[in-house]
């Protein structure tokens, strides 16, 4: 119970403090980590609105998606997120062709594979890569040192290292991994560094570890220069949103322009948004 009063105190706290922040500058931002299974349609639409959220990189279930993207058309990216313990497995390839060349889904992910322990360079999700660098798709994959606790969930499947063969069979693959891939900071720095197509998001980092370590590590990566590779997400539940959204924003070591980056610019040019709905975003 106390733990519950002293977070809704802090959720009315920084919800105050974004909210006239977002109210003020009415800058967009785009969610790189949404998911259909944390909230009802209606809610994380409201969330959007409130704090500007213009765009969101969506995964769940095929059924969940197009629910969510029958309510609010062009505001997500919709995406499977498979294998899900419990829920779905690899889904058919042949089928998942359909859905792209349809325009019915626009993006590959969560991949979800360390959760079954099965690692990024594991056979079984090979046609899956191929069809994401083929359709040119923006692929989110759970590559990090900390998941869900789950009794399949293998660190060891989450190193990023694991990705370079994947990354070497599929050069022109557009990808980038949960969480920066917290801890492993050398690893990242060495992918990113190899391999420019490698971005990162900034989603459960943002609230799962203490500020100052989540500080660090995000200046780390800013400071090895890749600031333009950082993208903000949630990774849902929209009452995390405030939060995650003041992680950024109190980050003193970041410039306006970096925060921008991060909140907005970065996502708009990994995802190729149009100068039309660029600026379409700036006048809502
Ligand atoms: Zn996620």
């Amino acid at each position: 119970m106390r733990r519950s009063l002293i977070g809704i105190g802090l959720f009315l706290f920084f919800g105050a403090f974004v909210h006239e922040t977002a109210a003020q500058d009415r800058l967009p931002i785009i969610d790189m980590h949404v998911h259909t299974m944390d909230g009802s349609v209606e809610d994380q639409i409201a969330v959007m609105d409130e704090f500007h959220i213009v765009k969101a990189f969506l995964s769940g279930t095929l059924e969940e998606v197009y629910s969510f993207t029958a309510a609010a058309p062009g505001r997500f990216i919709p995406s499977p997120m498979f294998p899900v313990y419990g829920i779905n497995g690899f889904p058919d390839i042949d089928s998942l062709r359909v859905e792209y060349l349809a325009g019915r889904l626009q993006g590959m992910g969560e991949i979800t594979s360390q959760y079954l322990g099965i690692p990024p360079n594991a056979p079984s999700l090979e046609p899956y890569f191929a069809l994401a660098e083929e359709l040119d798709l923006p692929v989110l994959i759970h590559i990090a040192g900390f998941g869900a606790p789950n009794p399949t969930f293998r660190l060891s499947a989450g190193h990023p290292l694991l990705l370079e063969e994947v990354l070497v069979r599929h050069p022109k693959l557009r990808i980038y991994l949960e969480n920066a891939g917290y801890p492993f900071l050398h690893e990242m720095i060495a992918l990113m560094m190899q391999y420019p197509q490698v971005h990162a998001d900034l989603s459960t980092i943002t609230r799962h570890v203490p500020r100052e370590g989540f500080h660090d590590y995000l200046s780390a990566l800013v400071r090895a220069g890749y600031g333009k590779r950082l993208m903000f997400g949630t990774d849902s539940a929209p009452s995390w949103l405030p939060e995650a959204i003041e992680s950024i924003e109190s980050a003193s070591f970041l410039t306006d322009e970096q925060k921008r980056d991060i909140f907005y610019n970065n996502a708009a040019r990994f995802l190729r948004l149009s100068e039309e709905e660029i600026a379409a975003h700036h006048q809502e």
